[in-house]
């Protein structure tokens, strides 16, 4: 019999995220996965700003960006020809510290989150599967095989199913997951690309039905291929040799190309699908156990990587007595409307890729790609389009975590805003696994001390003009983060009351 804080079952980046962050907060856990180990394959390549940022607590940051590629420009490709281009880089610059799309092969990126686990003393249970589990008001207990073939019982105060998309846990919790199921079948395929083209751009190639994109990856001419076949091809997923994908691609993209060393290919039909509840009891699930999509934008993963970042404070709040196990329905709360809003995005870029209906083609194929590249140069387009995609647009506003007092531009429930103070990252400062209180004091009214509290770090910071234009104050307010560097508080109240009264919860 093992015991333990929480079971995480599944090791994909989803359960490996998790782990860190438990690890983070002390929190005891064991994670297992029936694979052998991390995956082979590159699966997921996109890695989006908010991941980065999260990883920059935990140290991982750096090493993720030194082991992949950025997307230094996107180019997009119509009738055999590049017809704009777009500088992609920095396209979030003054956003994030990381204002640009990393591209890392989900393999080698699980591959550093297993390695910063066992660096942290904690190990995955590789060849290990989950039998069965119960739950009661107390706790969860699960059967697990091992990998001698043997059976043990872990017994834990709670669960999480982070174990993809035919998901063990969802099943047996009960959970719906209604959805759809695309007709077209997708493709991917890592190779070499031998074309006239350069190595430093992501190419989109627009066509009549398909759209077909190429992303540079670490490696001398190195792509990945991501495409679709056209409504109505009459084969299974398993039925598709490399050869026919190849053709596919020659086709679509009209270009003069030569495609080898092919690493890996897949061919996969892709549902949009999330459960009507990220938890039961004690039980929650997590990443693609919750949710599953359309490629379009690379969210799947980051969305699972953020699941577990929303949940993991909650839980080591309720482990350590800190707050009522109430606290954790705010999980369901905060994620399930994430997961809505990501299913509508992801499925209209979709339609918007590969509609047949002739004025979304005409567009697609005639107008977009002259004038995306134009239209991205513009600072308003770029800071509609860089938080919408690297997902540090993502708030909690509707949240009943979310707590206000005054009018400002951000709100209770954003994401922390980036900007450097004293010549530093102010994230440098938001590291430690709390709750933090920020006074930006005008130089007049300086917000009260804030009371002693093992939970909170305090930090003023001076409300320079260029802070006052991003929060929108003119005077002295203070910032209440939540331990995952969400907006709890915002207020202009500077006795004390509102932080006092929002950290009573706690
Ligand atoms: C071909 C392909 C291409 C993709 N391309 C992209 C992309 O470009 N961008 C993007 O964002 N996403 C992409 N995805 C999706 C992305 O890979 C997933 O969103 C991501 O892997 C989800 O992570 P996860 O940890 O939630 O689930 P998974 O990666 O599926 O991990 C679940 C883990 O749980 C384990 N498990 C399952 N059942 C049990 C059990 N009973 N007991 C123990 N262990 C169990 C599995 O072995 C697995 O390791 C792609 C997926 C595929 C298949």
């Amino acid at each position: 019999m093992i015991k333990t804080d929480v079971i995480i079952v599944g090791a994909g980046p989803t359960g490996l995220a998790l782990a860190g962050q438990l690890r983070r907060y002390g929190v005891e856990f064991v994670i297992f996965d029936q694979k052998d180990g991390t995956t082979p394959f590159s699966k997921a390549i996109g890695v989006q700003a908010r991941t980065l940022e999260i990883y920059e607590q935990i140290g991982l940051a750096d090493k993720l960006v030194a082991a992949g590629a950025i997307a230094e420009k996107a180019s997009f490709v119509e009738g055999g020809a590049i017809r704009g281009t777009a500088e992609l880089a920095k396209i979030g610059e003054g956003l994030s510290p990381y204002p640009f799309l990393l591209i890392v092969e989900q393999g080698l990126h699980e591959k550093i989150l297993d390695e910063h686990l066992r660096a942290e003393g904690k190990e995955v249970l590789w060849q290990t599967t989950l039998e069965s589990f119960s739950q009661t008001e107390a706790g969860v207990t699960a059967a697990i095989r091992t990998a001698d073939g043997a059976t043990e019982t872990i017994e834990a105060k709670f669960l999480v199913g982070c174990d993809g998309a035919k998901s063990a846990v969802r099943h047996g919790l009960g959970l719906g997951f209604a959805g759809s199921t695309l007709d077209r079948l997708f493709y991917v395929a890592d190779a070499a690309v031998d074309w006239n083209f350069a190595h430093d751009s992501l190419y989109v190639c627009l066509a009549q039905n398909t759209i077909t994109a190429f992303f540079p990856m670490v490696g001398e001419n190195r792509f990945r291929i991501v495409g679709t076949f056209p409504e109505g091809h009459q084969a299974d997923e398993g039925e598709i040799l490399y050869e026919e994908i190849e053709a596919r691609i020659k086709k679509d993209v009209e270009l003069d190309l030569n495609i080898h060393d092919v690493k890996w290919f897949s061919v996969y039909r892709v549902h949009s699908r999330r459960v009507d509840k990220f938890a039961n009891g004690r039980c929650f699930v997590a990443g693609d156990a919750a949710h599953i999509h359309t490629p379009a934008g690379a969210q799947g993963m980051n969305t699972g990587i953020q699941d577990g970042y929303n949940l993991a404070w909650k839980l080591a709040a309720v482990l350590r007595g800190k707050a009522s196990l109430s606290l954790l329905e705010t999980y369901d709360e905060e994620r399930s409307a994430n997961a809505k809003r990501l299913l509508q995005t992801t499925d209209r870029a979709f339609d918007f890729g590969a509609s047949d209906e002739w004025f979304v083609a005409f567009f697609r194929t005639k107008i977009f790609p002259h004038i995306a590249g134009f239209a991205l140069h513009f600072d308003a387009v770029k800071k509609l389009i860089f938080p919408l995609v690297s997902q540090i647009g993502i708030n909690y506003r509707k949240s009943s975590l979310s707590a206000e007092n005054g009018f400002f531009k951000v709100r209770a429930g954003d994401r922390m805003p980036w900007f450097e103070t004293d010549g530093a990252s102010v994230y440098e400062r938001l590291k430690a696994p709390k709750f933090h209180l920020l006074n930006f004091f005008d130089g007049t009214n300086r917000p009260a001390a804030a009371p002693e509290n093992e939970l909170l770090d305090v930090f003023e910071i001076p409300l320079y003009p260029a802070l006052a234009e991003i929060f929108g104050a003119s005077r002295s307010f203070s910032v209440l983060l939540r331990p995952d560097n969400y907006i709890g508080l915002i207020t202009e109240d500077l006795t004390g009351a509102d932080v006092a009264k929002y950290l009573a919860r706690f």
